[in-house]
């Protein structure tokens, strides 16, 4: 077994401390790689509280991992020891399933193997995730990062930037459409990029009216405080596109109101408690609600090159995994421009 350094949180009353544990040696068709930097997810805090469903203790958190391959299994075909490498929130998946045949793991009829908080395919040796100094993974779910981006701001795109890019993609948002952007945070701030790398007409609909010069720096042509009812009135029925990316309790109705006729409101973000939508927010207008689950392995990758080429990487605040109790709480109040990246050098 491998010795590893880590994070982790004990049960979800506790803070998260240092925990050392082991990981798997690197088999056959496994990378090892030695973790530089982990971004910080609100799914992070959502899992460490319990939020969904009752975790898997201790939990070392983390799903937005970038670092240097240190060790290749002797079946490994497209990595060697020196290459950058990253891996998001799937560390496994059957393989074999028609969605895991169509690069949709995140759809694994049998259900995906979580980068943490989650059991490997024996259904019985936890994962833990990348607060913690090297990890093992399969080949297949391990991503190539350029050299090109700076690597700390890379890794928000492992989780803040499939889970944005893909929806997008899906549903072919692009010139011609007006999208608007539920919510400013990790997700949020980059759905405004790739919406505007796309071509949409972008709106950020956020509680914050302090974020409003960042959302036009980062390229959203419009700004809507949502809590102003003169503002939520003028923009009623303009937009064809939603991406909901909000983490707490929120009114869908209202959201939806915003849509045009057959416009599409997309969930990303899980608030830990169901919604309530009534009929009529959806029949006025035909109007679709739907959901999105992070992206395949082949889109990540596709992403992480699109972002290489048009030089799209998140904006973070590097933090010291000593301050990630206060980062958690920084980020429960919406108070992250727009990442917290963890230099795991400090751990
Ligand atoms: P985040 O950085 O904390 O951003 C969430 C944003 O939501 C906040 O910055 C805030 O933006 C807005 N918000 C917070 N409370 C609100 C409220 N009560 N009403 C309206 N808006 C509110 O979180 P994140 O890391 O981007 O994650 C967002 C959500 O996506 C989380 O629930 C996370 O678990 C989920 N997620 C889903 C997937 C997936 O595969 N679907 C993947 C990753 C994460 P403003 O200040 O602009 O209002
Ligand atoms: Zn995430």
């Amino acid at each position: 077994m491998i010795q590893v350094k880590g994070y982790a949180a004990q049960n979800p009353q506790t803070d998260l401390a240092p925990w050392d544990f082991e990981r798997r040696e690197v088999g056959p068709h496994d990378v090892q790689f030695e973790i530089l930097f982990c971004g910080v997810c609100h799914s992070d805090l959502h899992q460490i509280k319990n939020d969904w469903f009752p975790g898997i203790f201790p939990m070392v958190p983390g799903h937005e991992i970038v670092g240097r391959v240190t060790k290749v299994g002797n079946h490994v075909k497209n990595f060697k020891v020196g290459d950058l490498a990253g891996t998001g929130c799937m560390v496994d998946s059957c393989q074999v399933c028609e969605n895991c045949k169509q690069d949709l793991e995140q759809y694994c009829m049998e259900g995906s193997t979580q980068t943490y908080n989650s059991m490997e395919r024996d259904g019985s040796s936890p994962t833990y995730g990348g607060y913690s100094n090297s990890i093992v993974v399969r080949e297949e779910f391990v991503l190539h990062i350029s050299e090109k981006l700076d690597l700390a701001a890379t890794a928000p795109l492992l989780c803040a930037g499939i889970t944005t890019y893909s929806p997008l993609r899906h549903w072919k948002v692009g010139k011609g459409h007006k999208l608007a952007v539920l919510g400013l945070g990790g997700l949020g701030h980059m759905a405004v990029k790739f919406g505007v790398a796309f071509g949409a007409e972008v709106t950020v609909l956020s509680t914050s009216p302090k974020k409003e010069a960042d959302a036009k720096k980062l390229g959203a042509h419009h700004f809507v405080v949502t809590s102003d009812p003169e503002q939520i009135k003028a923009a009623a029925g303009t937009f064809d596109f939603i991406l909901d990316t909000v983490s707490a309790e929120h009114d869908f109705n209202m959201y939806l109101g915003l849509l045009r006729t057959n416009g599409t409101m997309i969930c990303v973000g899980v608030p830990p408690k169901p919604a309530e939508i009534a009929a009529f927010s959806l029949l006025a207008g035909r109007k679709s609600l739907a959901g999105s689950g992070i992206g395949g392995i082949a889109e990540t990758q596709e992403m992480l090159d699109f972002c290489a080429e048009h030089n799209i990487v998140s904006d973070i605040e590097m933090i010291n995994i000593k301050d990630i109790t206060t980062a958690y709480e920084r980020m429960q109040k919406g108070d992250v421009r727009y990442r917290f990246v963890i230099d795991i050098a400090t751990l």
